[in-house]
C-alpha cells in the first residue's frame, strides 16, 4: 500500500556522481522475482509464454534479462523486431503484433520465422503479397466490438478500438489461411489497457476460449495457442490494490477446464504480451529539483521535462512522488512539480502534497519501468536520458547513455550546418 523506492538515497546520488540527473533506473532483483512469480502462476499450462510487449521497455539489456527467465519479444515495428532478433528472439520466441503494417516488415518478421498476428483480414493478401508464402503457424486479432465489462463497471470500448477483426472476418481469415498452407492457429485480442481487477485476463479467456471452440469446430482450423495479450495493470497510486497474479492466473486456469478442456482442447498453449504489469513498478526516473518558483502557485521546477516521462502530461496519469531522504517527512506543502518545456502541461504533480522541497532534492518519480523512457520524444531540442540498471547486489550499469546534441543533430542533411554545430559541441 505504501509506494517505498527500490534504491535509497545514498545510491542514487552516488549514481549522480558518474550520471548527471535526470536518469531511469531499473531494479533487476524485482523484475525477476515478478517474472518468476508471473510463471509460476500460469505454470499449470503446459505451452504458456510471456512475450514481453518491447515498445513498454525497449532496452536490449532489460530483453536480455526476461529472455533468461523466459520470455519472448512482442514486436510492432521494425526496430522493435531487430532488437529482439539481436538478443536472440527468432523463431516463435517473437510474436510480430502489428497493425497498419508496411510490407517490409512482414518480409523481416518472416525472415526471422517470427509468429505473425494478423490484425485484418486485408493484411492476408499484404502479407502474401510481401512475403510470398504463409508459414506453418499464424495468429489472427479479433476485437469483438461494442463494450467490455467486468463484475465491477465498464472496462473499456472495443467498438471504438482500430484494432483487430469482427468474428466473422476471423473464421473468414481462418479458412482462407487454411486454404494456403496454414496449419496451426493462434487467436489475440487486447481490449483493456492497466486494467488493475483480478477479473480481466479471465473475463477476456471466457470470451476468447468460447470463440476458440467454435472456430476450431467451424473451420477445422487448430487451435494451437490463445494470446491474452497486454493490458494488465499496476497501482500507480498509493492505496490502490495491486493485481494478484495467482489470483489471475487461477481464474484463468478455472475458465480453460469449464470450457477448452471438454472441447477436447486442453492443448492449447496461453500465451501473454504484458507490458507495464512486467516492467512498470520496476523502474523510476530520478530528478533533481532546481527550481522554486512561488506566484499564483507554489511551483518546483525539476531537471526532467515531459520528454522523460510523457504520461503526466499525456492522459494526466498520476505517478507517485517521493522527496528522497525525506520519505517520513509530514506532507506539508502543495506543489506543482514542473519541467521546462514551453508546455504548461509539462507537470509531473498537480497540487501534490509533498515535504517541504530543498532545492537539490532528489525526486524519485515512481512506476515509470513501462511506458516511461519509451515514450520519450524530443520536443524543445530535449535529449532522452541514461537509462541505468541496478543490480541485487547494489551494483549498477550504464544501460544507456543520454542523448548528446550530436545525437539530435545527426539527421539533419545540411552537412556545413551540422558541422558547424559539432564543431561548438
Ligand atoms: C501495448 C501492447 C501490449 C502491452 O500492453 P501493456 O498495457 O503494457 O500490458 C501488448 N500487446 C500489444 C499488441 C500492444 O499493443
Amino acid at each position: 500500500m505504501l509506494k517505498t523506492p527500490f534504491a535509497t538515497k545514498d545510491k542514487l546520488e552516488e549514481i549522480a556522481l558518474s550520471v548527471p540527473t535526470p536518469f531511469h533506473i531499473y531494479d533487476e532483483a524485482g523484475l525477476r522475482r515478478n517474472i518468476r512469480d508471473i510463471y509460476k502462476a500460469f505454470s499449470w499450462n503446459k505451452g504458456f509464454r510471456e512475450y514481453f510487449a518491447v515498445k513498454a521497455c525497449p532496452n536490449p539489456v532489460i530483453l536480455q534479462i526476461l529472455k533468461e527467465e523466459g520470455c519472448g519479444c512482442d514486436c510492432s515495428s521494425l526496430t522493435e523486431l531487430m532488437m529482439a532478433e539481436a538478443i536472440g528472439c527468432d523463431g516463435d520466441l517473437t510474436m510480430f503484433s502489428s497493425n497498419d503494417t508496411p510490407p517490409e516488415e512482414y518480409v523481416y518478421a518472416s525472415k526471422m520465422n517470427a509468429i505473425v498476428n494478423l490484425d485484418d483480414i486485408t493484411m492476408i493478401e499484404s502479407f502474401a503479397g510481401a512475403v510470398g508464402s504463409f508459414p506453418k503457424t499464424m495468429c489472427c486479432r479479433f476485437n469483438p466490438g461494442g463494450i467490455f465489462k467486468v463484475a465491477n463497471g465498464i472496462m473499456d470500448a472495443p467498438g471504438d478500438a482500430k484494432y483487430g477483426m469482427t468474428a466473422s472476418q476471423l473464421y473468414d481469415a481462418f479458412r482462407i489461411l487454411k486454404a494456403n498452407g496454414v496449419e496451426e492457429f493462434g487467436i489475440h485480442s487486447f481490449l483493456v489497457s492497466n486494467a488493475v481487477t483480478n477479473d480481466y485476463y479471465p473475463m477476456l479467456a471466457k470470451l476468447l476460449f468460447e470463440l476458440a471452440v467454435d472456430v476450431q469446430k467451424e473451420t477445422g482450423c487448430h487451435i494451437k495457442f490463445i494470446n491474452l495479450s497486454g493490458g494488465i495493470g499496476i497501482p500507480y497510486k498509493p492505496g490502490q490494490e495491486k493485481n494478484d497474479i495467482f489470483a489471475i492466473g487461477e481464474g484463468v486456469r478455472k475458465v480453460y477446464e469449464q470450457i477448452l478442456v471438454p472441447a477436447g482442447m486442453g492443448d492449447v498453449a496461453l500465451y501473454t504480451e504484458m507490458g507495464r504489469y512486467v516492467t512498470g513498478p520496476y523502474g523510476a526516473l530520478i530528478t533533481r529539483a532546481i527550481h522554486e518558483k512561488h506566484i499564483h502557485k507554489e511551483y518546483i521546477g525539476v531537471d526532467a521535462c515531459a520528454v522523460n516521462l510523457m504520461r503526466p502530461a499525456m492522459y494526466g496519469a498520476y505517478h507517485h512522488i517521493t522527496v528522497m531522504g525525506k520519505e517520513n517527512a509530514p506532507l506539508t506543502n502543495m506543489y506543482d512539480v514542473t519541467g521546462s518545456l514551453c508546455e504548461n502541461n509539462d507537470k509531473f504533480a498537480i497540487d501534490r502534497m509533498l515535504p517541504k522541497i530543498n532545492m537539490g532534492d532528489l525526486l524519485y518519480i515512481h512506476d515509470t519501468g513501462a511506458h516511461g523512457f519509451a515514450m520519450g520524444y524530443n520536443y524543445n531540442g530535449k535529449l532522452r536520458s541514461a537509462e541505468i540498471l541496478l543490480h541485487e547486489d547494489g551494483s549498477w550499469d550504464l544501460i544507456r547513455r543520454a542523448e548528446t546534441p550530436k545525437d539530435y543533430f545527426a539527421t539533419f542533411s545540411n552537412l556545413p550546418i551540422y558541422e558547424k554545430l559539432l564543431g561548438k559541441e
